[in-house]
Protein backbone atom coordinates (compact mmCIF):
# COMPACT_ATOMS: atom_id res chain seq x y z
CA UNK A 1 0.00 0.00 0.00
CA UNK A 2 1.67 3.44 -1.19
CA UNK A 3 0.29 6.31 0.97
CA UNK A 4 0.33 10.05 -1.08
CA UNK A 5 4.16 10.57 -0.68
CA UNK A 6 4.86 6.93 -1.66
CA UNK A 7 5.84 5.13 1.53
CA UNK A 8 5.10 1.48 1.43
CA UNK A 9 2.97 1.30 4.51
CA UNK A 10 2.64 -2.49 5.22
CA UNK A 11 2.42 -1.90 9.03
CA UNK A 12 -0.52 -2.41 11.52
CA UNK A 13 -0.19 -1.11 15.02
CA UNK A 14 -3.03 -2.83 16.64
CA UNK A 15 -4.48 -1.35 20.71
CA UNK A 16 -6.69 -4.14 21.55
CA UNK A 17 -7.45 -2.23 24.96
CA UNK A 18 -7.07 0.68 27.41
CA UNK A 19 -6.73 -0.96 30.40
CA UNK A 20 -3.84 -1.55 32.11
CA UNK A 21 -2.18 -3.54 35.32
CA UNK A 22 0.18 -0.52 36.18
CA UNK A 23 0.62 3.01 35.85
CA UNK A 24 4.14 4.15 33.77
CA UNK A 25 5.03 7.76 35.32
CA UNK A 26 5.35 8.69 31.96
CA UNK A 27 2.06 7.13 30.50
CA UNK A 28 -0.58 7.65 32.88
CA UNK A 29 -2.05 9.63 35.62
CA UNK A 30 -1.62 8.27 38.35
CA UNK A 31 -5.77 7.69 39.15
CA UNK A 32 -5.36 5.90 35.70
CA UNK A 33 -7.17 7.34 32.85
CA UNK A 34 -11.24 6.45 32.61
CA UNK A 35 -11.45 2.92 31.17
CA UNK A 36 -13.72 2.02 27.70
CA UNK A 37 -16.71 0.42 28.17
CA UNK A 38 -16.89 -2.88 27.01
CA UNK A 39 -18.94 -1.90 24.43
CA UNK A 40 -17.05 1.27 23.35
CA UNK A 41 -13.92 -0.87 22.17
CA UNK A 42 -13.97 -3.27 19.09
CA UNK A 43 -14.68 -6.70 19.54
CA UNK A 44 -12.09 -9.59 18.33
CA UNK A 45 -13.96 -10.20 15.13
CA UNK A 46 -14.15 -6.68 13.96
CA UNK A 47 -10.74 -6.48 14.76
CA UNK A 48 -9.99 -9.38 12.55
CA UNK A 49 -12.17 -8.06 9.86
CA UNK A 50 -9.74 -5.00 9.57
CA UNK A 51 -6.43 -7.26 9.77
CA UNK A 52 -8.35 -9.26 7.10
CA UNK A 53 -9.07 -6.07 4.42
CA UNK A 54 -5.71 -4.58 5.42
CA UNK A 55 -4.42 -7.82 4.47
CA UNK A 56 -5.93 -7.59 1.16
CA UNK A 57 -4.35 -4.12 0.65
CA UNK A 58 -0.96 -5.27 1.20
CA UNK A 59 -0.41 -5.05 5.23
CA UNK A 60 2.19 -8.06 6.30
CA UNK A 61 3.02 -6.85 9.86
CA UNK A 62 0.55 -6.87 12.75
CA UNK A 63 1.65 -5.81 16.08
CA UNK A 64 -0.64 -6.16 18.95
CA UNK A 65 -0.40 -3.62 21.50
CA UNK A 66 -2.34 -1.15 24.10
CA UNK A 67 -2.96 -0.35 27.51
CA UNK A 68 -1.96 -4.05 28.49
CA UNK A 69 -2.74 -6.12 25.90
CA UNK A 70 -2.49 -9.70 28.16
CA UNK A 71 -5.30 -8.66 30.46
CA UNK A 72 -7.46 -8.60 27.57
CA UNK A 73 -9.56 -11.66 27.49
CA UNK A 74 -8.45 -15.34 25.22
CA UNK A 75 -5.41 -12.85 23.10
CA UNK A 76 -4.34 -16.02 22.74
CA UNK A 77 -7.55 -16.96 20.24
CA UNK A 78 -6.85 -13.63 19.11
CA UNK A 79 -3.47 -14.24 18.16
CA UNK A 80 -4.09 -17.63 16.60
CA UNK A 81 -6.60 -16.00 13.85
CA UNK A 82 -4.73 -13.59 12.84
CA UNK A 83 -1.47 -15.59 12.28
CA UNK A 84 -3.78 -17.36 10.00
CA UNK A 85 -4.92 -14.38 7.85
CA UNK A 86 -2.95 -14.79 4.49
CA UNK A 87 -1.10 -12.08 3.87
CA UNK A 88 -0.01 -11.07 7.48
CA UNK A 89 3.53 -12.94 7.91
CA UNK A 90 5.20 -11.28 10.84
CA UNK A 91 2.77 -11.13 14.69
CA UNK A 92 4.36 -9.80 17.65
CA UNK A 93 3.23 -8.05 20.56
CA UNK A 94 3.85 -5.24 23.13
CA UNK A 95 3.66 -5.88 26.69
CA UNK A 96 4.87 -4.84 29.81
CA UNK A 97 5.50 -8.32 30.74
CA UNK A 98 4.04 -8.35 34.17
CA UNK A 99 1.98 -11.39 32.90
CA UNK A 100 4.64 -12.62 30.65
CA UNK A 101 5.35 -15.51 32.54
CA UNK A 102 2.20 -17.31 33.23
CA UNK A 103 1.17 -16.37 29.93
CA UNK A 104 4.44 -16.75 27.02
CA UNK A 105 3.54 -20.78 26.29
CA UNK A 106 0.15 -20.33 25.81
CA UNK A 107 0.76 -17.37 23.43
CA UNK A 108 3.83 -19.40 21.66
CA UNK A 109 1.26 -22.00 20.80
CA UNK A 110 -0.96 -19.68 19.70
CA UNK A 111 1.86 -18.34 16.96
CA UNK A 112 3.32 -16.17 18.17
CA UNK A 113 6.93 -15.91 17.79
CA UNK A 114 8.11 -11.78 18.55
CA UNK A 115 7.88 -10.13 22.16
CA UNK A 116 9.00 -6.69 22.78
CA UNK A 117 8.77 -5.96 25.97
CA UNK A 118 8.73 -2.92 28.04
CA UNK A 119 11.45 -2.12 31.13
CA UNK A 120 12.84 0.91 32.46
CA UNK A 121 14.29 0.06 35.67
CA UNK A 122 16.29 -3.05 36.52
CA UNK A 123 15.87 -1.43 39.76
CA UNK A 124 12.73 -3.42 42.15
CA UNK A 125 12.35 -0.43 44.25
CA UNK A 126 12.69 2.30 41.03
CA UNK A 127 10.44 -0.34 39.32
CA UNK A 128 8.10 -0.10 41.44
CA UNK A 129 7.77 3.90 41.47
CA UNK A 130 8.15 4.29 37.74
CA UNK A 131 5.04 1.67 37.24
CA UNK A 132 3.41 2.62 40.44
CA UNK A 133 3.02 -0.30 42.17
CA UNK A 134 4.61 -3.17 39.21
CA UNK A 135 7.26 -5.85 40.80
CA UNK A 136 9.89 -6.29 38.44
CA UNK A 137 10.55 -10.21 39.57
CA UNK A 138 7.33 -10.77 37.79
CA UNK A 139 8.70 -9.11 34.57
CA UNK A 140 12.10 -10.95 34.93
CA UNK A 141 10.07 -13.69 35.16
CA UNK A 142 8.12 -12.93 31.94
CA UNK A 143 11.67 -12.29 30.07
CA UNK A 144 13.12 -15.63 31.07
CA UNK A 145 9.78 -17.43 30.47
CA UNK A 146 9.98 -16.03 26.69
CA UNK A 147 13.47 -17.05 26.06
CA UNK A 148 12.74 -21.02 27.07
CA UNK A 149 9.61 -20.75 25.16
CA UNK A 150 11.54 -20.37 22.12
CA UNK A 151 10.44 -16.56 21.38
CA UNK A 152 12.95 -15.02 19.00
CA UNK A 153 14.17 -12.10 18.82
CA UNK A 154 13.38 -11.02 22.76
CA UNK A 155 13.35 -7.11 22.45
CA UNK A 156 13.56 -5.05 25.31
CA UNK A 157 12.38 -1.58 25.42
CA UNK A 158 13.73 1.17 27.78
CA UNK A 159 11.89 4.66 27.56
CA UNK A 160 15.19 6.94 29.09
CA UNK A 161 13.90 9.83 30.91
CA UNK A 162 16.94 12.21 32.72
CA UNK A 163 16.56 11.85 36.64
CA UNK A 164 14.38 8.24 36.43
CA UNK A 165 16.85 5.72 34.91
CA UNK A 166 19.80 7.37 32.84
CA UNK A 167 22.10 6.16 35.09
CA UNK A 168 20.96 2.55 34.17
CA UNK A 169 21.64 2.91 30.40
CA UNK A 170 24.91 1.03 30.90
CA UNK A 171 23.69 -1.86 32.58
CA UNK A 172 20.62 -2.13 30.76
CA UNK A 173 22.93 -2.22 27.43
CA UNK A 174 25.67 -5.05 29.24
CA UNK A 175 22.70 -7.07 29.26
CA UNK A 176 23.52 -7.27 25.33
CA UNK A 177 26.77 -9.11 26.52
CA UNK A 178 25.47 -12.39 27.90
CA UNK A 179 21.66 -12.51 26.26
CA UNK A 180 20.71 -13.06 22.86
CA UNK A 181 17.96 -10.05 23.48
CA UNK A 182 17.52 -6.70 21.65
CA UNK A 183 17.81 -3.42 23.95
CA UNK A 184 16.46 -0.69 22.32
CA UNK A 185 16.41 2.85 24.06
CA UNK A 186 13.39 4.88 23.08
CA UNK A 187 13.26 9.11 23.41
CA UNK A 188 10.73 10.07 25.90
CA UNK A 189 8.02 11.88 23.85
CA UNK A 190 6.01 14.35 24.87
CA UNK A 191 2.46 12.55 24.46
CA UNK A 192 -1.02 12.57 25.82
CA UNK A 193 -0.37 15.52 28.50
CA UNK A 194 1.20 13.51 31.38
CA UNK A 195 2.58 15.54 34.25
CA UNK A 196 5.83 14.14 34.47
CA UNK A 197 6.76 15.81 30.86
CA UNK A 198 9.53 18.06 30.99
CA UNK A 199 12.19 19.22 27.96
CA UNK A 200 14.86 18.32 30.95
CA UNK A 201 13.77 14.33 30.98
CA UNK A 202 14.74 14.28 27.50
CA UNK A 203 18.13 12.05 26.64
CA UNK A 204 18.54 11.99 22.70
CA UNK A 205 19.67 8.84 21.61
CA UNK A 206 23.34 10.18 20.90
CA UNK A 207 23.57 10.97 24.55
CA UNK A 208 22.25 7.86 25.29
CA UNK A 209 25.09 6.63 22.50
CA UNK A 210 27.69 8.27 24.13
CA UNK A 211 27.10 6.82 27.55
CA UNK A 212 27.25 3.30 26.42
CA UNK A 213 30.47 3.95 23.92
CA UNK A 214 32.23 4.19 26.93
CA UNK A 215 32.09 0.49 27.36
CA UNK A 216 32.99 -0.57 24.32
CA UNK A 217 32.79 0.07 20.87
CA UNK A 218 29.94 0.22 18.82
CA UNK A 219 29.68 -1.19 16.05
CA UNK A 220 26.46 -0.48 13.06
CA UNK A 221 24.28 -3.35 11.87
CA UNK A 222 23.10 -2.40 8.82
CA UNK A 223 19.59 -2.55 8.40
CA UNK A 224 19.38 -5.30 5.90
CA UNK A 225 21.65 -7.64 8.31
CA UNK A 226 21.32 -11.46 8.52
CA UNK A 227 18.37 -13.62 10.67
CA UNK A 228 17.03 -12.53 13.77
CA UNK A 229 18.78 -8.72 12.60
CA UNK A 230 16.93 -9.02 9.45
CA UNK A 231 13.47 -8.58 11.00
CA UNK A 232 14.66 -5.02 12.14
CA UNK A 233 14.66 -4.10 8.51
CA UNK A 234 12.68 -0.79 7.91
CA UNK A 235 12.05 -0.37 11.63
CA UNK A 236 13.16 2.88 13.29
CA UNK A 237 15.74 2.03 15.25
CA UNK A 238 19.60 2.66 14.39
CA UNK A 239 21.49 -0.89 15.43
CA UNK A 240 24.79 -1.45 16.99
CA UNK A 241 26.71 -4.33 18.63
CA UNK A 242 29.23 -3.99 21.42
CA UNK A 243 32.29 -6.18 21.13
CA UNK A 244 31.50 -9.86 21.77
CA UNK A 245 27.83 -8.93 22.69
CA UNK A 246 25.25 -12.22 21.94
CA UNK A 247 22.50 -9.29 22.21
CA UNK A 248 21.78 -6.18 19.64
CA UNK A 249 21.28 -2.35 20.65
CA UNK A 250 18.83 -0.16 18.79
CA UNK A 251 18.54 3.41 19.50
CA UNK A 252 14.95 4.78 18.51
CA UNK A 253 14.98 8.87 18.10
CA UNK A 254 11.48 9.75 17.43
CA UNK A 255 12.11 13.57 18.86
CA UNK A 256 16.02 13.86 17.49
CA UNK A 257 15.73 12.47 14.43
CA UNK A 258 12.21 11.29 13.47
CA UNK A 259 11.72 8.88 11.22
CA UNK A 260 8.82 9.88 9.16
CA UNK A 261 10.25 9.84 5.90
CA UNK A 262 10.35 5.94 6.68
CA UNK A 263 7.39 5.35 8.76
CA UNK A 264 5.52 2.33 7.21
CA UNK A 265 2.78 2.11 9.59
CA UNK A 266 -1.20 2.64 10.55
CA UNK A 267 -2.18 2.46 13.88
CA UNK A 268 -5.97 0.91 15.00
CA UNK A 269 -7.17 2.24 18.26
CA UNK A 270 -8.48 0.28 20.67
CA UNK A 271 -11.84 2.17 20.31
CA UNK A 272 -11.73 1.80 16.98
CA UNK A 273 -10.21 4.51 15.01
CA UNK A 274 -7.32 4.60 12.41
CA UNK A 275 -4.98 6.91 13.38
CA UNK A 276 -2.17 7.45 10.54
CA UNK A 277 0.36 9.49 12.61
CA UNK A 278 1.53 8.88 16.42
CA UNK A 279 1.32 12.54 16.86
CA UNK A 280 -1.39 13.63 14.56
CA UNK A 281 -4.62 13.87 16.71
CA UNK A 282 -6.38 13.22 12.88
CA UNK A 283 -7.97 9.75 13.35
CA UNK A 284 -10.72 7.87 11.30
CA UNK A 285 -13.69 5.96 12.39
CA UNK A 286 -13.71 2.99 11.51
CA UNK A 287 -15.78 1.09 14.17
CA UNK A 288 -19.27 3.45 13.20
CA UNK A 289 -19.08 1.81 9.90
CA UNK A 290 -18.17 -1.48 10.87
CA UNK A 291 -21.55 -1.53 13.43
CA UNK A 292 -23.53 -0.26 10.78
CA UNK A 293 -22.68 -2.79 8.69
CA UNK A 294 -20.36 -1.65 5.75
CA UNK A 295 -19.33 -3.89 3.01
CA UNK A 296 -15.19 -4.67 2.52
CA UNK A 297 -15.01 -2.51 0.05
CA UNK A 298 -16.05 0.45 2.06
CA UNK A 299 -13.35 -0.65 5.21
CA UNK A 300 -10.77 -0.88 2.45
CA UNK A 301 -12.11 2.92 1.10
CA UNK A 302 -11.25 3.71 5.02
CA UNK A 303 -8.21 2.59 4.72
CA UNK A 304 -7.06 4.40 1.43
CA UNK A 305 -8.36 7.34 3.65
CA UNK A 306 -5.82 7.17 6.12
CA UNK A 307 -3.21 6.91 3.86
CA UNK A 308 -4.10 9.61 1.61
CA UNK A 309 -4.12 11.76 5.23
CA UNK A 310 -1.34 10.53 7.00
CA UNK A 311 1.41 13.31 7.14
CA UNK A 312 4.16 13.64 5.70
CA UNK A 313 5.94 14.69 8.98
CA UNK A 314 5.72 15.77 12.57
CA UNK A 315 6.74 18.71 14.69
CA UNK A 316 6.74 17.04 18.14
CA UNK A 317 10.12 18.83 18.60
CA UNK A 318 8.73 21.93 18.27
CA UNK A 319 6.74 22.64 20.91
CA UNK A 320 3.47 21.49 20.31
CA UNK A 321 3.16 18.78 22.54
CA UNK A 322 -0.25 19.61 24.29
CA UNK A 323 -1.76 18.76 20.90
CA UNK A 324 -1.04 15.10 22.11
CA UNK A 325 -3.76 14.80 24.36
CA UNK A 326 -4.42 10.79 23.99
CA UNK A 327 -1.89 8.90 26.64
CA UNK A 328 -0.02 5.87 24.79
CA UNK A 329 -1.75 3.93 26.53
CA UNK A 330 -5.19 5.00 24.20
CA UNK A 331 -3.02 5.06 21.05
CA UNK A 332 -0.78 1.86 21.51
CA UNK A 333 2.54 3.41 21.84
N1 LIG B 1 1.58 -1.82 28.07
C1 LIG B 1 2.45 -2.24 27.04
C2 LIG B 1 3.88 -1.86 27.36
O1 LIG B 1 4.10 -1.05 28.26
O2 LIG B 1 4.75 -2.37 26.67
C3 LIG B 1 2.07 -1.76 25.66
C4 LIG B 1 1.55 -0.34 25.52
S1 LIG B 1 2.74 0.94 25.89
C5 LIG B 1 1.76 2.38 25.64
C6 LIG B 1 3.80 0.84 24.48
C7 LIG B 1 5.13 1.50 24.63
O3 LIG B 1 4.97 2.90 24.71
C8 LIG B 1 5.91 1.07 25.86
O4 LIG B 1 7.18 0.59 25.47
C9 LIG B 1 6.06 2.35 26.65
O5 LIG B 1 7.27 2.38 27.37
C10 LIG B 1 6.01 3.38 25.55
N2 LIG B 1 5.65 4.73 26.02
C11 LIG B 1 4.58 5.09 26.75
N3 LIG B 1 4.58 6.44 26.98
C12 LIG B 1 5.70 6.92 26.37
C13 LIG B 1 6.28 8.21 26.23
N4 LIG B 1 5.70 9.30 26.75
N5 LIG B 1 7.44 8.32 25.53
C14 LIG B 1 8.03 7.23 24.97
N6 LIG B 1 7.53 5.99 25.06
C15 LIG B 1 6.38 5.83 25.75
FE1 LIG C 1 0.63 0.47 31.02
FE2 LIG C 1 2.40 0.20 29.05
FE3 LIG C 1 1.45 2.64 29.71
FE4 LIG C 1 3.07 1.40 31.41
S1 LIG C 1 3.59 2.07 29.32
S2 LIG C 1 1.12 2.42 31.93
S3 LIG C 1 2.54 -0.68 31.10
S4 LIG C 1 0.28 0.98 28.86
Amino acid sequence: MRDSINRNIEYLRVSITDRCNLRCVYCMPEGGVPGLSHEAILRYEEILRVVRVAAGKGIRKVRLTGGEPLIRKDIAGLIREISAIEGIDDLSLTTNGILLGKMAEGLYNAGLRRVNISLDSLDPERFRELTRGGKLSDVLDGIRRAEETGFDPIKINVVAINGFNDDEIREFARLTLTKPYHVRFIEFMPVGGIGIWDDERIITADRIMGKIAAQGELTPISQGGQGAEKTMAGGPAKLYKLPGAKGILGFISALSNHFCQSCNRLRLTADGKLRPCLFSETEIDIKTPLRSGCDDAELSRLISLALAVKPEGHSIASGIKDKHRRSMSKIGG
